[in-house]
């Protein structure tokens, strides 16, 4: 193996290391409680002596950081990562990351080529009872291993790591697909699936290559890079379609290839109809060093190209992929919470994989620390794609449910994101805008899913395409696509779900009526949308689990609660939209001054501003900067604010909301909305979906439809109720004509907090026949 230097030459190094790590990060928000209540009155110089103290190495520096590496050598004999613990203290991941900086330093990339280049990089032996090193050596001539010193280090303390990005023989297994999409909608650099947006494969080279990747084949990896040349012939295609208005920049990893990233952020900012350019990128979890080399070179680039962007009237976003919370080191915290913090979005999406990520306390971890960082929790992709060699990382859809059920009564309702399968017609969300309809007679180990997309549907991106042959039309023109998906519980086979019945076309039953859409409206603007909770304390109702709505002013009570309550993450204040908004931001900023003075993880803090929407030409530049003043983007003690708003029609979505959710986005400040179905005012496919992207536009992110539940809606509801399936209805047709980064959660208001619309643990509807309003 590459040296894993010998401690004895290293105690000064080593202690500085460790001594500065706790000293900056010590926080019970980065480390967890465990550690913070060994460093409770200890000043943060002295963190090091009470780790040493704690682990039973007091005064001993050198004996513990010994015994680190002893664990770590003696776990990579046996082909394991180490926990490594002392005295019954786990030592936390980040932790052990920063001391391995310094026992095996450096950011170098590699491809291994031999199992004794693997070996020697990564001090794994290449043989076990499993398989033997020529079986692995087959697995390196199909499918090429590159991996970063990062990744190496990482793979060494975290079996989570080692298993995303170590080969392993059963890769060879024949079971799946050969290559899932590749060909398919594919033409030079650009994939179009979809009408309103395209894919540009930058470069087919990543830094490190994930073993559960769908484009792992060896012919992929060796195709050749794309040229600026090829990326100008891609962006006038993209020129010549006014449909398209967001483009998925990736690869590989885009910005190995700065030219031609470059080429496509120039030319793509030009074309009036694209609006958003997405950049994906993985290397903030396995190669951060790509973003922090020559002085975060690339982060001030993207910040410049936002600029640039913004001037244009387009927005840059980042999209990343993390699957782990051992992934998540300070470095790709400090990269996600420099770059929001600069103005630019970054989303999350996550592959579930079996045996990595498959539950919700490993996804509630996971993603609760990257949204403390600033980061929008944006979909699980479940199954991983099921091409060979992939299929230890399969799970059945049942396993995906039940840890997003997990997620949705243990975090933040801002902390849940899509549950989504990619088909070969397109992505569909569970029990929303697609669902599993039964298996196939012939083929047990296929099943039959129902998507949103039409025919005519794809017609519209290609005019030629042939579609897949395993395809079914429904009555009502959407498709079945056959795929190789496991459900893993029959109660989730739904036969064509409402398809059969003849309900005619929204809103031929009863026109729109515009008063009560005003009328509505302006409750909304001047109550409280969601349904007054029972107060838990004076001053304090309790929204969820994880969520408080308390006055401006936290009260002696509401502090105690918090601190009773390490699970409450969120508070949420309701502000009204008359008065000083200078003032009241400013009783913002005492409130997080008064967090700060307590013990508690509450992180977020929610502005229910009905201000925003009712004066809108109000947010100038002295408010905004006043509002980013009262938050504090820092790792250790983060205080994100957030500002949410609610709507009824798109025709609310003013240009003076648009100036003002994009100068919040640039100062760092996210700004969501939600919507409330009201039967006969706004529960048609066609207003969601504008409204969808008259928020977009605007760069408000669509939170939660709320299908039912709340106060505003029982009333009328109930005289006239929405049919299930017209939820249905509404997110198929969003699903198809908007962009996934539009499609919002349905969810129905219940006192306890949300409950999604489709995903109760009993059964994709039940239950929903007992909510006024609601008719299954
Ligand atoms: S970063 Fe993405 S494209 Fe690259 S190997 Fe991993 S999953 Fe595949």
């Amino acid at each position: 193996m590459d040296a894993l230097a010998d401690t004895a030459t290293l105690s000064e190094p080593l202690a500085g290391a460790a001594r500065n790590f706790l000293t900056a990060y010590g926080s019970p928000a980065l480390l967890g409680d465990e550690w913070a209540k060994v460093f409770i009155g200890i000043h943060p110089e002295d963190r090091l002596d009470a780790l040493l103290t704690a682990c039973g190495f007091d005064g001993d520096p050198d004996g513990f950081f010994h015994s680190i590496r002893q664990g770590i050598l003696e776990a990579l004999a046996q082909g394991k990562s180490a926990d490594i613990a002392f005295n019954g203290f786990r030592l936390p991941k980040m932790f052990l990351y920063h001391i391995l900086d310094t026992l095996l330093p450096g950011q170098r990339l590699g491809a291994m080529k031999t199992t004794r280049a693997l070996a020697a990089a990564t001090g794994f032996p290449v043989t076990s009872q499993r398989y033997s090193p020529a079986a692995l050596q087959a697995v390196l001539d199909t499918y090429p291993v590159r991996l970063s010193r990062h990744v190496i280090r990482q793979a060494m303390v975290s079996e989570a790591v080692a298993a995303q990005y170590l080969p392993f023989a059963d890769e060879l297994d024949p079971n799946g697909h050969e290559l899932t999409f590749d060909g398919h909608f594919k033409q030079g650099l650009m994939e179009q699936m979809y009408r309103n947006r395209a894919i540009f494969l930058l470069d087919m080279r990543c830094p490190v290559y994930c073993r559960f990747c769908f484009r792992k084949h060896k012919s992929l990896r060796k195709e050749a890079s794309p040229t600026p040349e090829d990326v100008a012939v891609a962006v006038e295609k993209v020129g010549q379609n006014p449909e398209v208005r967001e483009i998925l920049i990736t690869g590989g990893e885009p910005l190995l290839n700065r030219n031609n990233l470059e080429a496509a952020i120039t030319g793509l900012a030009g074309i009036d109809h694209v609006r958003t350019l997405r950049i994906a990128t993985r290397s903030l979890a396995y190669y951060p060093h790509l973003f922090l080399h020559h002085d975060r070179s690339v982060i001030n680039y993207l910040m410049e190209k936002q600029v640039f962007c913004r001037d244009r009237g387009k927005q840059i976003e980042v999209g990343v992929h993390l699957v782990h919370p051992d992934e998540i080191s300070v470095q790709t915290l400090e990269i996600i919470s420099k770059l929001t913090a600069g103005g630019i979005p970054v989303y999350v999406q996550t592959p579930f994989l079996k045996g990595l990520n498959d539950t919700g306390e490993v996804l509630a971890r996971l993603f609760t620390a990257l949204r403390q960082a600033g980061a929008e929790i944006y979909y699980i992709f479940t199954p991983c794609h099921p091409i060979h060699g992939t299929q230890k990382y399969w799970s059945p859809i049942s396993d995906s449910i039940a840890a997003y059920n997990y997620l949705r009564s243990r975090v933040s309702d801002r902390c849940i994101p899509k549950l989504c399968t990619a088909t070969p017609l397109g992505k569909m969300e569970w029990h929303t805008s697609g669902w599993a309809v039964e298996k196939d007679r012939e083929d047990p180990d296929h099943i039959w899913i129902r998507t949103p997309y039409t025919r005519s549907y794809f017609e519209g991106v290609t005019g030629e395409l042939s579609l897949p042959h395993a395809v079914r039309e429904n009555r009502d023109g959407s498709l079945n696509v056959k795929c190789l998906i496991d459900m893993g519980d029959e109660r989730l086979f739904l036969k064509n779900f409402g398809l059969e019945k003849d309900r005619g076309t929204y809103g031929d039953n009863e026109p729109l009526n515009e008063e009560r859409l005003v009328r509505i409206t302006a409750r909304i603007l001047e109550s409280n949308p969601l349904m007054p909770a029972e107060e838990v304390c004076p001053g304090v109702r309790q929204l969820h689990a994880t969520r408080i709505e308390t006055g401006p002013e936290l009260t002696a009570e509401a502090l105690m609660f918090l601190s009773a309550h390490p699970e409450i993450t969120d508070i949420v204040v309701h502000l009204p939209d008359a008065g000083d908004l200078n003032l009241q931001i400013s009783q913002i900023r005492d409130l997080v001054r008064q967090l700060d003075g307590f013990d508690h993880r509450a992180f977020a803090v929610r502005i229910r501003w009905q201000a925003f929407m009712a004066r809108p030409q109000d947010f100038d530049g002295e408010l905004i900067a006043n509002i980013r003043g009262a938050a504090d983007v820092s790792l250790t003690r983060p205080r994100l604010l957030e500002v949410e708003t609610w709507w009824m029609a798109p025709g609310q979505v003013l240009p003076a909301h648009r100036k003002a959710a994009r100068a919040l986005t640039a100062a760092g400040i996210r700004v969501y909305g939600n919507l409330p179905l009201i039967s006969g005012v706004n529960d048609t496919p066609e207003m969601v979906a504008d409204t969808a992207h008259a928020l977009r536009h605007a760069g408000i992110e669509f939170h939660h439809v709320y299908a039912a539940g709340l106060s505003l809606q029982n009333e009328r509801n109930t005289a006239c109720p929405i049919p299930a399936d017209r939820v249905l209805a509404i997110a198929s047709h969003v699903r198809k004509v908007c962009s996934g980064r539009e499609i919002p959660l349905y969810v129905i208001w219940t006192p306890k907090g949300e409950k999604d619309f489709g995903l109760g643990t009993s059964g994709p509807v039940a239950g929903l026949s007992k909510i006024p309003g609601f008719t299954c």
